[in-house]
């Protein structure tokens, strides 16, 4: 099993981190026989988010007579003063726990800084000085904010989307993270579901010693594909890197994340599902897509408003409405 330390936190886990945010989409017995089974079986680390409707409330449940031997991190997407400290006694109630030990700002618009007018950071000090949280971190999708985070020597961890897909940029953050001493979470290790090889998604992130994978995790056999690695982790072969070479080509360019930081929609239209249909149809099974439900949703493409919201939320500067109607156009082609 590897270790990996999250900087300047110290905090030492298995380099297999639990992402509960897709545990929200399962019942509660569902949920708990998850997270238990990646307790006993090795995963420390447990990241979940007051915006995931109930999976801190799961995580409470599945892992409180454990609380001392795991680490929780969660997430406050608040923007007042108020809603930090609702955000985080929510969490610590629904956690069953008196202290979070990464407490993150959840992909703000800006990096939350001392005497900003915001008094955002401010509460995050006082959290800690009261014991309520033990690290501060920050979760975001722009690397501007990230780099800006990580450079302020504020932030004791940073959230970033990190896969064999990076870049450059993404690249830098990681030596930048690891050169301020500051602990590096990866999140989208698979892109969102386009990244289909969960070895080589691994393999890969494996060659980063102060980089820490979370993997999203909703079904049994998705965890037993991350439990199996941890004793037989995959190696970057030639094959694999052949591989991803071709993964960089094919999924070059712009291309939605799926992270759905462009919702709500007003008219309804679910973006991060259907500003990836060309990718998902050639990608995954094609036949969810192209039902009457898929084919519903697909139609909704036609209802947009253009009101430019999704455009002014997209982390990654895309021009969402074109790309929807691009997927709904090569998505007819399927019918
Ligand atoms: S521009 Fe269209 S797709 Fe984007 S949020 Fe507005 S209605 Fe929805
Ligand atoms: S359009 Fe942008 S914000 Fe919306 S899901 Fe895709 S990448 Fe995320």
């Amino acid at each position: 099993m590897n270790y990996v330390t999250l900087g300047r936190t110290g905090l030492q886990v298995n380099k297999n981190g639990f992402g509960a945010l897709p545990v929200q989409r399962v019942s509660m017995d569902e949920a708990k026989k998850l997270l238990r089974k990646a307790y006993e079986n090795g995963i420390r680390f447990f990241d979940t988010a007051r915006a995931y409707s109930d999976s801190e409330e799961k995580i409470g449940e599945a892992l409180q007579d454990v609380r001392d031997r795991i680490v929780i991190t969660t997430k406050t997407m608040s923007t007042t003063v108020d809603g930090f400290w609702k955000d985080l006694e929510t969490s610590l109630t629904l956690l069953k726990t008196d202290y979070i030990d990464i407490y993150q700002f959840h992909n703000p618009s800006f990096c939350p800084v001392p005497e900003d007018g915001s008094g955002l950071y401010e509460a995050m000090a006082e959290a800690k000085k009261q014991g309520k949280i033990r690290f501060i971190g920050i979760t975001n999708h722009r690397a501007p904010v990230a780099k800006e985070a990580v450079q302020s020597g504020l932030y004791d961890t940073l959230q970033f989307p990190f896969s064999y897909l990076a870049g450059k940029p993404d690249l830098e953050l990681v030596r930048l993270c690891r050169n301020r001493n500051v602990g590096f979470i990866a999140m989208k290790a698979l892109s969102g579901g386009l990244i289909r090889r969960s070895d080589a998604a691994y393999a890969y992130l494996n060659q980063f010693d102060n980089v820490l994978p979370i993997w999203g995790i909703q079904r049994e056999s998705e965890l037993d594909e991350f439990l199996y690695y941890q004793d037989n982790i995959p190696c970057m072969t030639e094959e694999l890197e052949e591989f991803i070479r071709q993964e960089r080509e094919d999924l070059s360019g712009d291309f939605c994340r799926g992270c759905g930081y462009c919702l709500p929609c007003p008219a309804r239209i679910d973006i991060p599902t259907c500003a990836r249909m060309s990718l998902l149809l050639r990608r995954a099974p094609s036949e969810r897509f192209l039902s009457q439900d898929g084919q519903a949703k697909m139609k909704r493409i036609e209802d947009c408003v253009h009101c430019n919201h999704c455009v002014s939320h997209c982390p990654y500067q895309l021009n969402t409405p074109e790309l929807l109607q691009k997927n709904l156009e090569d998505y007819r082609t399927f019918l």
